[in-house]
């Protein structure tokens, strides 16, 4: 057993008012600059949706492989034999400026120096990156207008059309995602430079500037779409875990900043000898457990005698992350079947009991009622589970019943009532 130590993240995303301010620190501390204007190291989905950049869970867009045309004929999908041969020359296998989105500011100097007229002057939007005026299609968060609004997108107007047919059983929540920092980092294998990298000190994936030569395969293979290009360096970037302040013991910016104080920041000690054995089981529902069962509880004499830095064994031991994530299981993986074993875990969200809401108007806000209606969740388990256990909906409703359990004790305490456990 080789026991090493990875800094990790849990969110708890009953927390998240999607605010964006933690996307909007991150910006300003990191990707303030010309060549990443469309850049979010941090960025917060609205879910359901498409995600940042658009589509980006549809692995197929990302892979090789073929398909049949109409007429029946055989020809190669984005990324498949003739692609893999094109990507010695180019790589095309990565989301285009429209998936993230054009960024753009107002003309505000025709807002502000138009000539005296009868007309109030407009400022129509600008691309950052052309200069011309932009034709806006798409951008990050547009999803929240699914429940109303008709969209010139014809997907989002078709979304749009089924959620409007369903408004009373809508729902809808905030997803903040950064790197994921992986043990079993695909952006670092697909690297053909060396230039990204885990750091074996604590596990955070970083791009090495001056390697880097701009083949952009690490966009290409993170499922995630955490690594961006900058145009104007013609290097990758990514989230850096903001390992210059977590190394003098600061907290992440995001993490600082957080409105809703929903992430929590530790550290995880794990097997690193069985990492690539947990990624490679066969059933991808399996991937949960797999990588649960790498983890190791920092009390274990095993890993006091495991020659780790006593200060990252105390940040072990004073982190909630364990106890998150393998003692009490209320915080999973997000897509854990992309099989990159990530380490930022979410506690998922518990959302009102819709049929609370015909019986008693109130909207599921009796903690009981809550744990015993938890399959009448306003937000699907299937959808939960589809986010994170890879579709098995066993550990998510275990998740939500230790959440509402605890809800519903917390709840007596602070009325002053006699706690009784569900
Ligand atoms: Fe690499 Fe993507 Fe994993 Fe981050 S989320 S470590 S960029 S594979
Ligand atoms: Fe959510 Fe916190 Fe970010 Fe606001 S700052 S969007 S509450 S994660």
């Amino acid at each position: 057993m080789k026991v090493m130590a990875q800094i990790a993240m849990v969110m708890n995303l009953d927390k998240c008012i999607g605010c964006h301010t933690c996307s909007v620190t991150c910006k300003q501390t990191w990707t303030n600059r010309p060549g990443v204007e469309y850049v979010w190291f941090n960025n917060v989905e609205t879910r359901p949706g498409q995600g940042y950049p658009r589509r980006y869970e549809d692995q197929d867009r990302w892979r090789g492989g073929w398909e049949l045309t109409g007429k029946g004929a055989l020809k190669p999908r984005a990324g498949g034999r003739l692609r893999k041969l094109l990507n010695i020359f180019a790589n095309p296998l990565m989301p285009s400026i429209q998936d993230y989105y054009e960024p753009w500011t107002y003309d505000y100097e025709n807002l502000t120096n138009a000539p005296l007229s009868a007309d109030i002057p407009v400022a129509p939007p600008r691309s950052l990156i052309s200069g011309q005026p932009t034709k806006i299609r798409w951008s990050s968060n547009w999803d929240d207008n699914l429940g109303g609004d008709p969209s010139p997108d014809p997907v989002l107007a078709k979304v749009s059309e089924e959620v409007k047919l369903e408004f009373e059983q809508a729902y809808m929540f905030y997803l903040p995602r950064i790197c994921e920092h992986c043990l079993n980092p695909s952006c670092v294998a697909s690297c053909p430079s060396g230039a990204m990298y885990k750091r074996s000190e604590d596990g955070i994936v970083l791009v090495d500037q001056d390697k880097c030569r701009g083949w952009r395969m690490c966009v290409t293979g993170c499922p995630y779409k955490k690594v961006y290009f900058n145009h104007k360096t013609g290097k990758a970037e990514k989230c850096t875990f903001c390992y210059p302040r977590v190394e003098v013991g600061l907290p992440t910016v995001c993490s600082e900043t957080c409105v809703g104080r929903l992430r929590y920041l530790g550290v995880l000690l794990y097997d690193a000898d069985r990492v690539t054995e947990a990624a490679s089981v066969t059933d991808e529902r399996d991937l949960y457990e797999a990588q649960l069962d790498l983890f190791i509880d920092p009390d274990d004499p095993v890993a006091e005698t495991a020659g780790l830095p006593s200060d990252w064994l105390d940040a072990a031991r004073r982190s909630p992350i364990y106890d998150l994530i393998k003692r009490y299981r209320i915080a999973l993986p997000l897509h854990p079947e992309y099989r990159t074993l990530p380490m930022v875990w979410y506690v998922p969200p518990l959302s009102p009991v819709v049929d609370a809401l015909s019986t008693t108007g109130h909207d599921g806000e009796d903690a009981a009622n809550l744990f015993a209606a938890i399959e009448s969740l306003r937000i699907p388990i299937g959808y939960l589970a589809e986010l994170f256990t890879a579709g098995d909906p066993e550990p998510v409703t275990a998740a939500l019943r230790r959440l509402a359990a605890m809800r519903s004790y917390m709840r007596a305490v602070n009325l002053g009532d006699e706690p009784v456990l569900p």
